[in-house]
């Protein structure tokens, strides 16, 4: 099939005579049969993957890759005029995810396809998505962001369910989006959505009716939890996804000759992070509707269902009251009631019981009746077994294990970095794209000048696309030649976001007093904050302030600029992430489960500076010393003055004048002018007296490590050996070896 015959068939026309939208929607159909045509693993186990999120980016170009015609579709129409890069730009990104979470679900799809297991992916269609970041006035404004259109990468299923909350019932309906493997298989993302969804609750802001469940169910994902009511629709959308996936897995079971006794046979159940986690009742609640005794129901799901935990924020470890339970899906609370008191005639550690104090602990059900428990980096995990959940540890030790994330390089090199991704190429074949520990095989151009001025050169060709990108889009002159450090992640003080702002502004009283830089530099932030997160929103608003004040500045702006886009996502991470120099890695250690955008930046040449946290640990390792910048107080230390609780912000405020100075900016004239007084005050007070994430004690070291890696960006050689080391050390963050390692482990398909 030819991009023509597609265009021809669908529109009756040759490919110059169509608009790009004709185009793209032919490449839609196109790419559907493409994908119809490959099969999928018919085995007889099947893993199911059950998330709240999938931020799965747009799908042409990386489809196309798959399906092994990306460049043949590119000639078709450079040939006839067009571009891909425009056909590109009609594509609305879905907007089904938050972060590293969602995007790490996505990579995983993308490599059960490649290796042509047996597993799909389960979860909800929000219209709305999360929410489209606006920037007003120096502020953090949401809107909807509707990404279903008429034609679509969804499929409309005929599988259709009935699900019933207390007092009333919904119905629900199965979209499918294909999945497609690099040149293997292909499987499914299977989405539920209500049929009564109403778009028509919600205007020009993210607010609506949160009381008409029957509409109201499947437009946001994460709607606001500021109140009960917002917290109330989380726990319908959560059983709404988990009724829907239940009944799939048992249907597709027993349709393969599952007696349901033998389910284990049949179906792994991957949990990720709580959000699914009643998925374990309503599992239990519907094979005893199919005549299965309770015992026996519990034995098992508790061999289908495993764990992963992402967070060791105590905040981010869902706890729902009984009450709403009791509300939303009274027929689960018996299951849940009966599940919690086993554990305590069994257990007489009270801090592992799944209900206390009339919350019932998600992440504890998960724990006491799934087969695996995993954390997402090494030192993820072994901070799991030895602080935040060592209790269950003692209880279950042989259930822990460690399976550190990964990207697709599908997505996070080829596609978004075909210059990079030909040099590789040409220098060691393509045996890299199937077998991602081929890249070792660049360490032998390490001393090659040729190879390092081609990578350098390629990195150059990044920044002017982004330059260019980033002024067409948002306005902003930006000085190519400068160093692109960037910090993309979601917005939340554990990710530090404000030490960099504090930098920033250390940076500009120094280049106010002549300390000059040897290179310009170029600062990129790009995060979203929760809606009701407003420390994270005035952090925002200081970076935004910080933005206008300094690339006004006309003494400073030579040497020092700042730029926020607008709206992060996989579209913006896919463009940034090529043309960066520095990567910003630089949470409170212990913090950061583990990171996944600090793998993306490494794979494309990106320098790590960053703290020991998550799998900065391990890129360390593989990279060593001379290879990335790491600074700042051990996840130990951070962990021992958590349990002091005697952590004074104020003190290292007032024994460090640089730091005092960068701090007492925020609420500054000069600052007051361009922003809010509220926000801005709110934002000085809580650095002075809490500093929960402890930005203080590290600063100094941040200042001194960035320096530095500032200065030996001037070596341009140098600095092209720490590229090349950290890209050909990548391949342990393929997507591929992750999924390998789930399946071996814990998934045995
Ligand atoms: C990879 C990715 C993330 C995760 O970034 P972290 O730095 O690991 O938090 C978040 N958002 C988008 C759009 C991504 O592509």
């Amino acid at each position: 099939m030819t991009l023509s015959k597609a265009v021809s068939m669908k529109y009756n026309k040759t490919i110059e005579k169509c608009s790009n939208e004709e185009v793209y929607f032919a490449l839609l159909d196109m790419v559907k049969q493409l994908a119809d045509e490959k099969c999928s693993n018919e085995g007889k186990k099947k893993l199911y993957y059950i998330s709240a999120e999938f931020l799965i980016g747009k799908l042409l170009s990386n489809n196309l890759i798959n399906l092994g015609v990306y460049d043949s579709v590119k000639s078709e129409l450079e040939a006839s005029g067009k571009s891909m890069a425009e056909i590109e730009e009609i594509e609305p990104e879905p907007s089904l995810g938050n972060g590293g979470l969602g995007r790490l679900a996505a990579c995983f799809l993308d490599s059960i396809a490649t290796l042509g297991l047996n597993g799909d992916g389960v979860g909800l269609n929000y219209h709305l998505g999360l929410f489209k970041q606006v920037f007003d006035r120096n502020l953090q404004k949401e809107t909807p962001n509707p990404w279903i259109e008429q034609q679509s990468w969804l499929t409309k299923t005929d599988v259709t369910n009935t699900v019933n909350f207390g007092g009333f019932a919904v119905q629900s309906r199965m979209y499918d989006i294909d999945v497609v493997g690099y040149n293997n298989r292909t499987t499914k993302l299977h989405l539920f959505d209500i049929e009564s969804v109403d778009e028509g609750l919600v205007g020009d802001t993210i607010d609506f009716d949160k009381s008409q469940i029957e509409k109201n169910l499947t437009l946001f994902l994460y709607p606001d939890d500021s109140d009960d009511k917002g917290r109330l629709l989380r726990v319908y959308q959560q059983y709404f996804m988990v009724c829907n996936g239940a009944k799939l897995i048992l249907d597709e079971a027993v349709a393969k000759g599952s007696d349901l006794h033998d389910l284990a046979d049949y179906a792994a159940v991957q949990i990720n992070d709580t959000h699914p986690s009643m998925v374990i009742p309503e599992l239990i609640r519907q094979l005893m509707e199919r005549g299965i005794l309770m015992d026996e129901a519990i034995e098992i799901v508790s061999k289908v269902c495993a764990y992963t935990n992402h967070t060791i924020l105590a905040e981010a470890l869902e706890k729902w009251p009984m009450d709403f339970l009791n509300k939303a899906v009274p027929q689960l609370m018996p299951i849940i009631r009966e599940l919690d008191s086993r554990i305590r005639l069994k257990v007489s550690d009270e801090s592992t019981y799944i209900i206390k104090d009339g919350l019932v602990h998600m992440a504890h059900m998960d724990i006491h009746y799934g087969y695996s428990v995993n954390g997402v980096a090494y030192l993820h995990t072994e901070i799991l077994k030895n602080s935040e959940l060592n209790n269950f540890y003692k209880l279950y030790p042989e259930k822990f294990n460690n399976k550190t994330n990964g990207i697709t390089f599908r997505r996070w090199l080829m596609a978004c970095n075909p210059e990079l991704s030909n040099l590789v190429t040409e220098l060691i074949g393509d045996g890299w794209k199937k077998d991602a520990d081929e890249l070792e095989k660049l360490g032998k151009y390490i001393d090659d000048d040729a190879v390092l001025d081609k990578v350098l050169a390629v990195k150059d060709q990044k920044k002017r696309e982004l330059a260019a990108y980033l002024k067409n889009k948002q306005g902003m002159d930006i000085n190519e030649n400068s160093i692109f450090d960037i910090q993309v992640k979601r917005l939340h003080e554990y990710k530090r976001q404000q030490m960099n702002a504090l930098y920033v502004i250390h940076k500009y009283f120094e280049i106010k007093e002549g300390k000059l830089p040897k290179t310009p530099i170029t600062v990129f932030f790009g995060a979203k904050a929760a809606p009701a997160y407003v420390i994270a929103k005035d952090i925002i608003h200081l970076i935004l302030c910080l933005q206008q004040i300094i690339n006004n500045d006309p003494q400073v702006s030579p040497y020092l600029k700042v730029f926020m886009v607008e709206n992060y996502n996989v579209t913006m991470a896919e463009k940034m992430i090529p043309a960066c120099d520095i990567s910003e890695q630089i949470s409170l250690a212990s913090k950061e489960a583990s990171g996944t955008g600090n793998m993306k930046f490494m794979l494309n040449g990106a320098v790590t500076l960053g703290t020991m946290d998550g799998a900065n640990v391990e890129i360390a390792k593989l990279v060593g010393d001379d290879n990335i910048y790491t600074f700042g107080e051990d996840s130990q230390t951070v962990i021992n003055r958590y349990e002091r609780g005697d952590y004074k912000s104020i003190t290292y405020y007032e024994n460090n004048e640089n730091l005092k100075r960068a701090v007492d900016f925020i609420v500054s004239n000069e600052v007051m002018k361009v922003g809010c007084r509220e926000n801005l005050e709110r934002l000085y007070n809580e650095l002075l007296n809490k500093d929960w994430f402890m930005t203080f004690p590290d600063f100094d070291a941040y200042v001194e490590t960035r320096e530095k890696a500032y200065d030996d960006y001037a070596d341009r050689k140098a600095w092209a050996k720490k590229m090349l080391v950290n890209i050909s050390k990548a391949g342990f963050f393929s997507s591929d070896r992750t999924i390998r390692q789930y399946n071996e482990d814990i998934w045995k398909l």
